[in-house]
């Protein structure tokens, strides 16, 4: 029975979702009267959307903490431990190096900015990121608890990380702390469960708020671009991560992307990987067959470091402004572009917008115009959503790839459609 039950729940956040664009559709057509804007931006809507994504938030420090303690002190060899970081690092990198190529050549290809009458928008003051140096250094926390409080993500990994290995490498008394901890992912777990049962009426009014305060007349000006984001997202998610599953871990790419379906619906409609982590943990290892070995420590760091949605968007909107004012983009500032947006991925947490913050900082170190990003803040919500799905999904291809070649993924799990789908 409960097969039944919870397998219909991606089911009814699609449902939700296409019931949320109905209703906030015809309130956005219909003017969005006085009644209707209180209700959405102010009333119950703007409360259901916003306890669902605090709920989700609410659950990220906890079970990374405790879900990496649980796979550090599991990896208990140093070496496996450095080789695995190693891999996924990589991993990470060149994912993120292909997705901002690939975007820069689109943009250049197709000159989304040229021809473009500027946007109405009023020039946004946007704050550029931390220097990359300092996010090196940012990374040690010097109080774990204040990191833990405010959420940010590296340190907490840094420190779970290192208290995994000690409970390694402390007899008795470590095998009863980590049995502890163990005990406690189980718990995190079921709250995840329960949490996620609330997520179509939180989905229905995010999506209810959008459809009714999306500006339609200026994603139309900016048409060309917006395509172009999307399609390259596309290409990413359905041909490149397919391609690396295919030739790197020899496994069935449709598989994996039909069971990431659910993962991929948090994602675009919380439009934020870090509150998304529960589910992409719980999907890598309870349907694609990851340990949590393996995936304790590639999830959450990806939800952090590994942003290929976003490097999709930045590279595209950097040829964008590039060519709205004119200027052109020689081989040197290509480069500069693509190694900054990789390096700016890492030290930036997964919640929405983020992505255009950092890219203020990309222009600026290339030279280009930061308040072109005035331009595509209006219409940047929905392509947020869009590549939060592909931030996620890379952290799954990635998580995936790692544990097939550790020895960590169980096959049989991974190809059986229904493995796991309870959790659903
Ligand atoms: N919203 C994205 C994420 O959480 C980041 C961004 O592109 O703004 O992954």
């Amino acid at each position: 029975m409960s097969e039944k039950k919870k397998a219909s729940l991606t089911t009814r956040i699609l449902i939700a979702m296409i019931l949320g664009a109905i209703v906030g559709g015809i309130i956005g057509a219909m003017g969005n009267p006085d009644w209707a804007t209180i209700w959405l931006t102010e009333g119950i809507f703007r409360v259901v959307g916003q306890v669902f994504i605090s709920l989700l938030q609410m659950l990220v420090v906890p079970l990374v903490f405790v879900s990496l303690v649980c796979g550090s002190s599991a990896l208990s060899d140093p070496k496996v431990l450095g080789r695995v970081g190693g891999k996924t690092i990589a991993l990470y990198l060149l994912t993120t190096g292909i997705a901002v190529t690939l975007a820069l050549g689109a943009a250049l290809l197709f000159k989304p900015g040229v021809g473009v009458e500027a946007a109405a928008a009023t020039p946004a003051s946007i704050a550029a990121g931390s220097p990359f140096t300092q996010v090196l250094i940012d990374m040690v926390p010097k109080n774990p608890v204040a990191a833990m409080a405010q959420g940010q993500m590296l340190p907490i990994i840094l420190f779970s990380v290192l208290l995994g290995i000690a409970i390694t490498l402390s007899g008795a008394r470590g095998q009863r702390i980590g049995a502890w901890f163990n005990d406690m992912n189980e718990v995190i777990m079921k709250l995840v469960g329960l949490v996620m049962r609330f997520a179509p009426y939180g989905v229905f009014a995010l999506i209810a708020i959008l459809a009714a305060t999306s500006d339609f007349a200026e994603l139309k000006k900016l048409g060309k671009y917006v395509l172009l984001v999307f399609a390259v997202l596309f290409v990413h998610a359905l041909v490149v991560y397919p391609t690396l599953l295919v030739l790197v871990g020899r496994l069935n790419p449709w598989m994996f992307l039909y069971k990431m379906r659910a993962a991929m619906l948090f994602a675009f409609s919380t439009a934020s990987s870090n509150a998304t982590l529960p589910i992409t943990l719980e999907t890598v290892r309870k349907r694609l067959g990851v340990s949590n070995k393996v995936a304790s420590f590639t999830v959450p760091l990806g939800a952090t470091i590994n942003m290929d949605g976003t490097a999709i968007m930045q590279g595209i909107a950097t040829g964008f402004i590039a060519q709205f004012y004119g200027i052109e983009l020689g081989a040197g500032q290509f480069l500069m572009v693509v190694v900054m947006v990789i390096l700016a991925s890492i030290g930036t947490a997964g919640v929405p917008s983020v992505g255009l913050i950092v890219l203020a900082g990309v222009l600026s170190q290339v030279g280009l115009p930061a308040e072109g990003i005035a331009m595509i803040l209006g219409i940047d919500r929905v392509l947020d959503m869009t590549r939060t799905a592909v931030n996620i999904t890379g952290d799954a291809t990635v998580t995936t790839l790692v544990a097939k070649s550790e020895g960590e993924l169980d096959l049989d799990v991974f190809n059986d459609p229904e493995a796991g789908a309870d959790f659903e």
